[in-house]
Order: structure tokens, then sequence, then C-alpha cells
């Protein structure tokens, strides 16, 4: 069979099974370009079912783009809680003050525009042109890779550059004219519940007549996977500072992983450094202040993207120096029931819930009764 006509049965194949077989979405309800752009920056990483929840509580919230220009960052950085990426939600709050100052709250219309808008790739782009414009330009995510490495059988791993060019222009020419909103997330749809990472389910694919990947018997070994180097792993130490039985916390500065989100002062221990020893120097030089490391409360594992952390919190007792915003955006001593006003990475999270859990039938001031050692 020629590759055109291959083609053509893809494009009938894959739009009639969308027919019948698309996901219902809370976003594939709306043609508006600002939720459908959300969408898509809250899927970049993250799972439907994870999703559809913020996503819902983000609309209820700011319902257009004008209101989430109006709020502060830290508003959206605490409905993003638990989303992780965190950076994501701070180019989405800077896209939305640039399409409201600069294109009068309307989204511009061409992939160019809007890929030149904070956390547009070329990716969320080309969905948002095609979804909400029904502009025929494509989309290659990580599930569409994976159907068209297979079905034309592409031997190279798509993280290669070469092979991730080709990879464009293959989901460019194979849109059928004027279909690119619903082939699009055909594919995408085919990729997330058919044409899945392990087990792809075959049998039930309306693309198995044309599939080379299934004629060769390789769908389980496409794409060509490329190997990744370890990710390095770091000691952390956190401390949760009493004082007044107020607890401090600091700001991370804008820029950078987890800007803009609060957290318990700490870092990264250094070679031949004890975590206590790590723990008093980060304060110091995050805060300018002294203080007395005291028992550990909790340990916390956790992988980012391209490293892993095992984070040590100790409860410490406040000693002298005036608090000031050295190494961080800014800080505040508030009381436990308070610290849930505020966004904090995922490992700090946890360190939240043990802390809870431990003075949940304990008043703030017998917490300090309790730890005059602090
Ligand atoms: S036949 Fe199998 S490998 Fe080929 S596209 Fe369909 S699910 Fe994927």
């Amino acid at each position: 069979m020629k590759r055109d006509e291959r083609i053509q049965i893809m494009q009938k194949n894959l739009l009639a099974w969308y027919r019948v077989h698309r996901r219902d979405l809370p976003w594939r309800r709306t043609r508006d370009p600002y939720a459908i752009w959300l969408s898509e920056i809250m899927l970049q990483q993250t799972q439907v079912a994870t999703v559809i929840p913020y996503y819902e509580r983000f609309l209820k919230e700011f319902s257009t783009v004008q209101a989430l220009t109006n709020s502060p960052l830290d508003r959206v950085l605490k409905l993003w809680q638990g989303l992780g990426y965190y950076s994501r939600a701070r180019n989405l709050h800077r896209a939305a003050q640039i399409v409201v100052s600069e294109y009068h709250g309307k989204f511009p219309q061409t992939t160019a525009v809007l890929n030149s808008l904070p956390g547009i790739g070329r990716y969320t782009a080309g969905a948002i042109a095609s979804i909400a414009f029904d502009l025929d330009e494509p989309v290659l995510d990580g599930n569409v890779e994976r159907v068209l490495c297979r079905v034309f059988r592409i031997k190279m791993s798509p993280k290669e550059t070469a092979t991730h060019k080709k990879l464009w222009t293959l989901a460019r020419t194979i849109i059928p004219t004027g279909k690119a909103c619903f082939f699009n997330q055909a594919l995408m749809d085919l990729g997330a519940t058919i044409c899945t990472p392990r087990r792809p389910a075959c049998e039930r694919c309306p693309l198995r007549d044309i599939c080379q990947a299934l004629k060769n018997n390789e769908q389980n070994d496409l794409p060509i996977k490329k190997r990744r180097p370890p990710s390095p792993h770091y000691d952390v130490a956190a401390g949760i500072i009493w004082k007044n039985n107020r607890i401090l916390i600091d700001q991370r500065k804008p820029q950078g992983l987890l800007g803009g989100l609060w957290e318990f002062p700490g870092g990264k221990r250094e070679p031949h450094e004890t975590l206590e020893e790590c723990l008093i120097r980060e304060v110091r030089e995050e805060l300018a202040i002294e203080i007395e490391v005291g028992e550990k409360l909790t340990v916390v594992k956790h992988a980012y993207t391209h490293f892993r952390i095992t984070l040590h919190a100790f409860e410490c007792r406040y000693r002298t120096g005036r608090p000031q915003a050295v190494q961080c955006a800014d800080f505040k001593w508030v009381k436990l029931a308070e610290l849930e006003n505020f966004a904090f990475p995922k490992a700090n999270e946890k360190i939240l819930s043990v802390l809870r859990q431990k003075y949940a039938t304990q008043s703030a001031p017998a917490i300090a009764a309790t730890h005059p050692e602090l």
C-alpha cells in the first residue's frame, strides 16, 4: 500500500473512531480559547484525571483571562498547589497579563504569536490553534509521537532532533484538510487509551490495518527509547522554626524551580556537613538568623524531573537575629493553622501533614509548652 493511501485510511478510520469513542472531557465542551489554553497548560506532564478538578476549580474562580490577570500570583499558586511544575502557573499568570494588555483580552490566532507567550510551546500553540480556532495546525506530544512512530515504523528515538523534526512534518502532512480540530484530538485520544506505551490494544485499534509496527510485531519496541542518565540525589534539610507559637516560613524567589512558593527554610547538604550543620548554615544564609536544631520530625523522599531529594525535616528553635529576606523573596511568622493559606511544594506538603497530625490534639501554646528544650 502506498504512503498516501495509508494516510487517507488513517484519516478516515481515526475520525470515524473518534466520533464514537471520544473522551468526554470538560474542556471539550467549550471552544473558548482561554479554557482550552488553561486545560492544555495543566495537561502538560499531568494526567487527565488529576487535571479535571483543578481545571474546574480554576475556571470557577477565574472564569475569564481578565479575572486571572486581576488575581495576585500567590492565589494562582495556591490553586495550583499539588499539580506540580509550578513554572506553568507563573507562566500562565504572565501570559494572561500579556493577552490582556497587548491583545485586549483576546487570544492571538496564529501559532507564531501564541508560541511567543510564556509557557506556550509549539505543541500547546498547535493545540489551541486547531481546537479553539479550527486552524489546520499539527500537534506533537508524547501520545502523538508514539502513534506516529508505530504506524509509520519510525525506528529512531523521537527525542533525537532530526527525528523530532521529521515527526512534526509528518504530523502536519497527515491532517485532513479543515479537520485538524477533531483529527488532532483523535490522535491524542488514541495514544492515551489504545496505543498506550505498554501493551497497546492493537486488536481494538482503528489503525491496525495500516500500522507498520503491528505488521512487523514491533508495537512493543517502538518508539525507540533514548537512555536517560540516572538522576542525581541530594540530601536536603528543612527547619520548622518555632518562636512564640509561630513558625517561620519563607517564599522562594520568583525565578527558578518552585519560584514564588512558600517553604520551610533549609537547603542542600554540602559534602562533609551533618544535616544539622547544613540547616544552621542554610537558615543563616537565607534569613540571617541563628537557630537551634531539635528533633527530626520526618523524612520525605521526592523526585523532580532531573533529580531526587531526601528531605529531612527538623523542629528548631529560633535563637537570635532579625530575619531578613537575604536569599528568599519574603518570610512570615505564622500559626500552624494559618499554614494552609500558603502554597507549598509537594515535598513540604508532606511535612505539613506530619506536623498537623503531630499537633492535632494540641493548641499552638501547648506546642510551645511541650517543647521547652527547643
Ligand atoms: S495497531 Fe497497535 S501499535 Fe499500531 S497504532 Fe494501533 S494500537 Fe498502536
